[in-house]
């Protein structure tokens, strides 16, 4: 991750994404008879008569629509029309895109439903012209006003939330809930853009870790708070991150016996990186964290880097009377004996269950 990277503006053109989604071929001819609509002819007249309390309101549940009605541009307007197909289950296409004039209608065989919005000299705003309300088209289960950028607004949080959800599963969950039937790779895209804007808005984060480690040394002096850089980017770049605060080092230290736990876990979520932690045990017999790390993966380097850190906050020395529980990474055996050679490594029952378990799954008592 590179440091000093401003965050950028990951802005999805949600209205280009609906035009080039399957919406640029237009076979509809502009002499189309529904299409007789001229900006000299009387229909104007009778649009401003009945336009002038008519403001479209974005905020009903569903957008209705009426002769008459104005809005601030064409970019609202086609938001509207295509909220519009999504929650009545219609497939609408912009069949005309002109400099005055957008026509939109239902792309289901001679279904009548159409609408024009237009403006020219005389107003100042966009008004419907031309609208047909009726529809003669079944409910859609093909509605391609459903964009992957739709369905990644739609399931931000869940994606965020679950990086590794299953494409089948999600295409479910749309028809589910969007009663529309996608495609796989319409879902893999919405994923893609979820992540991407998710990547986008830690990218700024990390040029502020400096500050932050400032700010906590500032605010809780004594602690040890270090920022590594990766040594061999060109560029400032991020590599990891130790944390040990100065009230819980000597809390530590006055009321803990001396065994600490080690483990280490994945990030989930966005960005790539592991967690180390310090676990020792309080008087209750309860948690009691010392400190933590980020580092780019659990490996023998990362583990000593820790490791050092670590010993050093709390005194560990030789390792004399102290005892280390952990899984069996290589890394923590392999810090442990390096700086603290007489300490007493004993691996974690926990882990030893779950790997005996996993060894033995298919194998009678
Ligand atoms: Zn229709």
């Amino acid at each position: 991750m590179l440091l000093g990277e401003g965050p950028s503006s990951g802005g999805a053109e949600e209205l280009e994404g609906v035009e080039v989604d399957g919406y640029d071929t237009s076979y509809y001819d502009s002499t189309d008879n529904e299409d007789s609509f001229d900006e000299e002819d009387d229909g104007c007249e009778i649009v401003r008569k009945h336009s002038v309390h008519h403001r479209f309101d974005s905020s009903a549940a569903v957008p209705t629509f009426c002769v008459g009605m104005r809005f601030g541009n064409k970019f609202e307007f086609k938001q509207a029309v295509k909220d519009y197909g999504i929650q009545e289950r219609k497939c609408i296409k912009f069949v005309k895109d002109e400099g005055y004039r957008v026509r939109a209608k239902c792309t289901w065989p001679n279904c009548p439903w159409v609408i024009i919005l237009s403006t020219n000299s005389r107003h100042e705003s966009w008004q419907v012209a031309s609208f047909n309300s009726e529809h003669k088209c079944p409910p859609r289960r093909d509605n391609r006003l459903v964009t992957a950028n739709r369905i990644a607004n739609r399931f931000e949080k869940i994606i965020k939330a679950n990086p590794t959800w299953n494409m089948a599963m999600m295409k479910e969950t749309v028809l589910e809930e969007m009663l529309v039937d996608v495609s796989i790779s319409k879902c893999k895209r919405a994923k893609r853009i979820v992540l991407d804007r998710t990547m986008d808005a830690t990218k700024g984060e990390y040029s502020k870790v400096f500050e932050y480690q400032a700010e906590l040394l500032r605010s809780n002096p004594g602690s040890t708070v270090v920022v590594k850089l990766d040594p061999d980017a060109e560029k400032p770049t991020f590599l990891r991150f130790y944390m040990c605060f100065a009230a819980i080092k000597r809390g530590f230290m006055a009321g803990c016996r001396k065994v600490i736990g080690l483990d280490g876990c994945f990030f989930k979520g966005a960005t790539n990186g592991e967690l180390l932690c310090a676990l020792g045990r309080d008087a209750n017999n309860q948690m009691y964290l010392i400190a933590w790390a980020v580092v780019e993966k659990e490996n023998i380097d990362s583990w000593r880097w820790f490791c050092e850190l670590l010993f050093r906050d709390i005194d560990v020395g030789d390792g004399e009377d102290w005892v280390f529980i952990s899984d069996q990474q290589k890394g923590i055996l392999n810090a442990v004996e390096y700086w603290a050679p007489r300490a007493e490594h004993r691996n974690c029952a926990r882990h030893i269950y779950a790997n005996w378990k996993k060894t033995f799954r298919d194998k009678d008592r």
